[in-house]
């Protein structure tokens, strides 16, 4: 929070609050998490825990794309897609064991067709909201279709009002029509539901058992009237800080199109936000704005990425002082109040931020997690190793500060790296490198250890081959580093020849693979290859690569560097009594800064847990 220009407060304590309040509507019915958008710009993995952790049976999506996020990052629950699929989604619904709506008898055909296991599905009836599903006429005769294909298994019916929050003479004809829809059908669906958070509180429905609730949770009153039934509070803070303060003196105007002209001389602060961070641009000249414990008025246009705030009533105010946008503290500020300044709607203010600022979730008072460094659209271009690199540096940076921030980086940049990276990931698991010393048998070589390596690991077959590389100095053994099909480098002294580096074995699932050896700009590349690679391609193999070459006695240092991100390591140095002091210096990026080293006579042991991932860049040099 220190770095950023503005951020969001995710108040998990709020939102059990939340929960808490509306389990006195919901009663004995079950609830479905709604999640779509992120969670309404709040962070759809950390609310669908939390929501989780407070009884929820399902969680609510917009689409695939955005339940499959949720597989990648760990939920196992069941998960509605609450919007009518396209045909083309089907098959990452049934890989990623989503629950699709149906709402057409195409879809239902055509999901029926590609399935070879049974799916949960809930059917979505048109009642009123005049969107998708079912029209209630003739629902209960679609129902009896899609009940005759054998993979498609009816767990639940729902339809979903158009306006619980202010109109109750609209929503009881929902509710008769969706009753009667349900009398009429010859099954009894696990799950009925209509009610979404605001149902939940206006309508009474007797005959449902599921309540999906979305805005409420979050702590907005989708309508005024909702303020007197139950209490809410705000699960989002928008903040930012003062990063110039500023005198106009009267008739001065601030902002483009000088709509704000100052009447008195005044003093004002720029924000670093802006309509681009989600702060709407509507706001201007009507928005007020928190600054220390006090509301100020936002003065002229809101421009892109800057706006002005009146603090002249302020006795005192700094630099980088905090200054609250949206929250809870005043009623002011709250979304459904911001939003009705220019007739907008909470629901979409809440997205809009969420989808830009950086998110810390704070419950009993402590931060507990953090949003991704960026949002996921940004990733595809964004994501460089450059990138990569700066996160890294910072994470190491954090982690001599804290322990808290290190856990939550780790986190962070796992998930980057395992549901955020639209392209293919590559990564290693069961890491175990031996690297053997011993004196040298041709007395040539007496300024050189004969160096006998061991590589094991798992990881996913990309081509039907792979190289071993050898690069007699650091600049050309960087192109290696780029290179995908790259398995094994070593860099090799300068004035050895690369003959002195040779292959004693290399194998895949135990098949010893056939290889040649070519010389290109100074540099060995030796070609691995096996007729049978071709059928493991996509699959994780068990590489085992082991050399033997010569190391300069002169060097007293050998590093061994993990180049991907990596799943359990395992290096050993072994040297016999051939080398008296040797201390290895593990410079390691991931959960923890230090790994376990154990030293025992002749051999020293570098290891980090077999479960926990080592970042790239990590490494360890060994000093003798
Ligand atoms: C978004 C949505 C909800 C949640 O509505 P809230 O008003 O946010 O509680 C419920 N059901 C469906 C089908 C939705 O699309």
């Amino acid at each position: 929070m220190q770095k950023d220009r503005s951020w969001t407060e995710i108040d998990l304590d709020n939102f059990t609050y939340n929960i808490s309040e509306l389990k006195k509507f919901i009663g004995r019915k079950s609830f479905m998490q709604i999640v779509k958008a992120d969670a309404y710009g709040h962070g759809g993995y950390q609310i669908a825990k939390k929501a989780l952790e407070l009884g929820a049976v399902y969680l609510g999506v917009a689409n695939a794309e955005e339940g499959t996020l949720l597989r990648f990052q760990g939920i196992t629950s069941p998960i509605l897609i609450l919007s009518p699929s396209l045909t083309s989604e089907i098959p990452i619904i049934i890989e990623n064991n989503l629950t699709p709506t149906v709402s057409t008898l195409r879809f239902a055909m055509e999901l029926n067709k590609q399935l070879q296991d049974e799916l949960s599905i809930h059917v979505n009836i048109d009642t009123g909201m005049g969107r998708s599903g079912f029209n209630f006429k003739n629902a209960a005769h679609n129902i009896s279709k899609i009940k005759k294909l054998d993979k498609l298994n009816i767990i639940g019916v729902f339809s979903h009002y158009s306006a619980a929050e202010d109109d109750s003479k609209f929503t009881e004809k929902q509710t008769q029509l969706f009753s009667k829809v349900i009398q009429e059908i010859d099954i009894l669906p696990r799950f009925v539901h209509i009610e979404n958070s605001s149902g939940a509180v206006n309508a009474q429905v007797q005959f449902t058992n599921l309540v999906r609730i979305g805005l409420l949770s979050y702590g907005i009153y989708a309508d005024r009237s909702l303020q007197g039934k139950i209490d809410l509070k705000p699960v989002m803070r928008y903040k930012t800080k003062i990063s110039q303060i500023k005198i106009a003196e009267k008739g001065d105007s601030i902002g483009y199109n000088r709509t704000f002209i100052a009447p008195k001389k005044m003093k004002y602060a720029i924000l670093p936000v802006g309509y681009a961070d989600g702060y709407d641009f509507m706001l201007s000249n009507k928005a007020l704005a928190v600054v220390n414990n006090q509301l100020c008025p936002i003065l002229g246009k809101i421009s892109m990425d800057m706006s002005a705030v009146d603090v002249s009533q302020l006795e005192k105010v700094n630099l980088g002082d905090e200054v609250m946008l949206l929250g809870n503290n005043f009623a002011e500020i709250r979304a459904e109040n911001l939003t009705a300044l220019y007739g907008g709607s909470a629901y979409e203010i809440l997205c809009q931020i969420g989808r830009r600022a950086k998110r810390y979730y704070k419950q009993n008072g402590k931060i507990i997690a953090s949003s991704p460094f960026l949002r996921r659209d940004f990733v595809p271009s964004d994501f460089s190793n450059k990138k990569l690199t700066d996160i890294i540096e910072t994470a190491i940076e954090h982690r001599l500060q804290s322990k808290e921030i290190a856990n939550l980086i780790y986190e962070d940049v796992l998930k980057r790296f395992f549901s955020e990276r639209d392209r293919d990931i590559h990564y290693r698991r069961k890491f175990r490198h031996t690297i053997e010393f011993m004196q040298p048998a041709k007395p040539e070589f007496r300024d050189y250890f004969l160096a006998k390596t061991t590589l094991r690991f798992s990881k996913k077959l990309q081509h039907d081959y792979f190289y071993v590389a050898c690069a007699p100095d650091e600049a050309k053994l960087e192109q290696y580093f780029r290179r995908t099909d790259v398995e094994y480098r070593w860099l090799l002294n300068s004035n050895l020849d690369t003959d002195q580096f040779k292959i004693n074995s290399v194998q895949i699932n135990g098949v010893e693979l056939d290889y040649t050896a070519s010389y290109k700009n100074g540099c060995l590349e030796i070609r691995c290859q096996h007729e049978k690679l071709a059928e493991l391609v996509g699959q994780e193999v068990e590489f085992s690569i082991s050399t033997s070459t010569y190391y300069p006695k002169s060097s007293h240092q050998l590093s061994v560097y993990l180049i991907e991100l990596t799943q359990g390591v395992d290096i050993r140095f072994i040297f016999g009594d051939i080398l008296q002091e040797v201390e290895a210096v593990p410079i390691f990026s991931g959960r923890s800064k230090f790994p376990q080293i154990t030293e025992k006579k002749g051999e020293i042991r570098v290891q980090a847990q077999p479960d926990e991932w080592v970042f790239p860049s990590s490494g360890v040099v060994f000093v003798y």
